[in-house]
């Protein structure tokens, strides 16, 4: 007999229909013979919904209160999943996030599981029951109702098979597992049966949508097996673990990430001292800087360009304008019409030539690099944001 933990995004609870069609995947899991644990997601939108509504009241409301409504959701649905399941004759109980022994920090609306006491939970377990949980969600020490970032549930799902020692995570979800690229934006992309916890959390973190990258990063350090899968087709899915056969591919994935933009310093001194004051002040505001490219160095001068999210443009322009003076800047340029590609695989470790095979198809295509960065298995390169798609589909075309 095995513990399986199942995850269900908001897609997959969306409506009557379709919880009905979860409750299936649920009750024959434990037909099966496991132990079953389930978490949920709010239903389809809600959580956009809820944070409209909020907003209607008060345009600035404490993140307390956000935390308190957004809760709400994820509630609605693991009683209404668990009174389809009860009708259906199996024992079931709903837990919200604190019942089943959640705890996070105080960080409102972007808490962190500190731990969870699953006494409670086993013992349902014990009983026979099925047990669902609400993603997304726990308690801080003064017992305030936190809830743990947009996508979260992925990262409650992760946590809590990594307390029960589960053997295997299945997120179901919309897509039917991870691909080599974004299936609408590249035709030929094709799903993946293996990938490793570095690759898929490169993949999450520059853009691709399947996984909150926390929860890759949280199997990774519990060694927890995941399955990313569909819940509306009856097939296996991409499964994220530990090593994986290469299978003869050299890269695992293309990603585009269009909310990216692009700060250029122009001829600022050439000082040992300057980067650091720069990146100082830009990280005091919270500001994520990604790519830095500084220039060869002119009579004292260089220039400095860097890559921050888009919703960080602005603010970033605004305190770097203000510093203009003091930071010796002579020009600043800004775009925002610019994206992020990258190609991540642990092939490139040992198979020399990817990167001149990635930036001979961007050639062959017509596209300027606007920037390069390399870890030790992505290479990620700023284009103009009109040429992205094309560019994913050159390099696609190239590598697989
Ligand atoms: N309902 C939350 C959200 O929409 C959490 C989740 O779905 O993972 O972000
Ligand atoms: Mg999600």
């Amino acid at each position: 007999m095995s513990l399986i933990v199942q995850k269900f995004g908001g897609s997959s609870v969306a409506n009557v229909e379709k919880l009905k069609n979860v409750a299936k995947i649920i009750t024959n899991a434990k037909k099966e013979g496991n132990d079953v644990v389930v978490v949920v997601s709010a239903q389809g939108d809600t959580t956009d919904e809820l944070i409209e509504k909020a907003k209607q009241i008060n345009e600035n409301p404490s993140k307390r209160e956000m935390d308190v409504l957004l809760s709400v959701g994820e509630q609605i649905t693991i009683s209404l999943l668990s009174m389809l399941i009860e009708k259906m004759g199996f024992l079931v109980v709903s837990l919200t996030g604190w019942q089943a022994g959640f705890k996070t920090n105080s960080e409102h609306t972007n808490a962190k599981i500190i731990k969870i006491d699953t006494t409670r939970l086993k013992s349902e377990l014990e009983m026979n029951k099925i047990v669902i949980v609400a993603g997304f969600q726990g308690v801080d020490r003064q017992l305030n109702i936190t809830t743990l970032g947009r996508g979260g549930s992925d990262t409650s799902a992760v946590a809590l098979a990594a307390s029960l020692h589960a053997d295997l995570c299945k997120i179901y979800t919309d897509v039917d597992g991870v691909y080599t690229a974004d299936p609408n934006l590249v035709k030929n992309a094709v799903k993946l049966k293996e990938i490793s916890y570095d690759e898929m959390l490169e993949l999450a973190t520059l853009g691709a949508q399947v996984l909150h990258n926390r929860s890759v990063e949280m199997a990774k350090r519990y060694n927890v097996n995941l399955e990313v899968l569909s819940s509306f087709k009856n097939e296996k899915g991409t499964i994220v673990r530990e090593d994986v056969k290469m299978e003869k591919l050299l890269i695992r994935g293309v990603t585009k990430d269009d909310y990216t933009a692009r700060i250029s310093l122009i001829n600022v001194p050439n000082e040992t001292s300057y980067v650091y004051h720069v990146f100082s002040l830009l990280g005091k505001y919270g500001i994520n800087v990604d790519l830095i490219v500084q220039s060869y160095e002119n009579q004292n001068k260089k220039d400095i360009s860097f890559t921050v999210p888009l919703n960080n443009m602005e603010l970033a322009v605004k305190i770097i304008n203000e510093n203009k003076e003091r930071l010796k800047i002579q020009d600043l340029e800004v775009s925002s019409e610019v994206s992020k590609v990258s190609i991540v695989g642990a092939g490139m470790q040992v198979n020399p030539g990817v990167a001149a095979k990635f930036f001979e198809a961007l050639y062959n295509a017509n596209i300027k690099i606007h920037m390069i960065s390399t870890s030790e298995i992505k290479i990620s390169v700023i284009i103009d944001k009109k040429d992205s798609t094309l560019a994913i589909n050159s390099i696609h075309d190239a590598f697989f």
